[in-house]
């Protein structure tokens, strides 16, 4: 994972997707035109944050990608595992205040060139998926719920109904997150992890001084679901960095507190017809 420069916005970005193929990047708090706890590039609309400001801001990180607002697509992010088709017609849902309103979901798949998928996320884990046999691409977001639940192994699933992926071919990014390092929990997590997820427990949690509570690792349960649902293993890249780690890069909803901005992850197939 590099940090790059585009239009002078700091992103982060993902070694495995081919630049010539897709567009991706995961934005950081800097070079935006949010204040105070929000500082400065955040890009959730339903935090407290002012609303012309994060307008201003989510543009400024798609304009860094040659995106737009109404070419890209969000969702109302529920802590789910449901996946949607994002069409040409979606275009704008979810970023711009327009009518219809964008879905409850955690997952968007698209075959679309140059059709933007965003996620949110401020300790979540967000995952970007790329097909290069059929051209597809997806935007995940997952944190413990959506990863006992498994958003990842969901988001493979519905690539391959849809367009025909195979797991095999899939390239898949996990997103910087809240790291095992920083990510203390105890039994309303762990119980569900534990049934859900049992056979990753203990590669994904460590003990604590604690008994009931555990350091949880949300990325690398995810690089496992990942695996166990067919993904080559040089064909996922994680992020090494935890958000409460690095809350002056990115944000941080457990180091910083509420309200807290979002940062966001954003993929779509390079549009190269034009
Ligand atoms: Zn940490």
């Amino acid at each position: 994972m590099d940090s790059q420069h585009p239009a002078q916005l700091p992103v982060l970005t993902f070694d495995l997707f081919d630049s010539t193929q897709v567009i991706h990047s995961v934005s950081t708090r800097r070079g935006g035109a949010s204040t105070g706890p929000f500082s400065s590039l955040n890009l959730g609309i339903k935090v407290g944050d002012h609303q012309p400001a994060v307008y201003e801001n989510r543009a400024r990180f798609l304009a860094s990608l040659g995106l737009t607002l109404p070419s890209t697509v969000a969702l109302t992010q529920v802590h789910g595992t449901r996946v949607v088709e994002a069409a040409r017609a979606d275009g704008g849902r979810g970023m711009l205040p327009t009518v219809p309103p964008p879905e409850a979901a955690d997952a968007l798949i698209t075959g679309v060139p140059g059709l933007g998928l965003l996620v949110l996320a401020a300790d979540c884990v967000p995952l970007l998926f790329w097909d290069p046999e059929h051209r597809a691409v997806a935007a995940a977001h997952a944190g413990w719920r959506g990863s006992v639940a498994g958003m990842a192994r969901h988001t493979v699933a519905a690539m391959g109904e849809r367009y025909g992926s195979r797991p095999a071919q899939l390239r898949a990014a996990v997103g910087p997150a809240i790291g095992g390092c920083c990510y203390e929990v105890d039994g309303p997590v762990l119980a569900p992890l534990l049934r859900d997820q049992g056979r990753f427990f203990d590669r994904v949690t460590t003990a604590t001084a604690q008994p009931d509570r555990r350091m949880l690792d949300l990325k690398a349960l995810n690089r496992m679901q990942l695996e166990a649902a067919g993904l080559r293993a040089d064909h996922i890249e994680v992020s090494p960095l935890c958000t409460a780690c690095n809350a002056d890069l990115l944000y941080s909803e457990r180091r910083l507190g509420r309200p807290c901005g979002r940062f966001g992850a954003v993929i779509a197939i390079r549009d190269t017809a034009r």
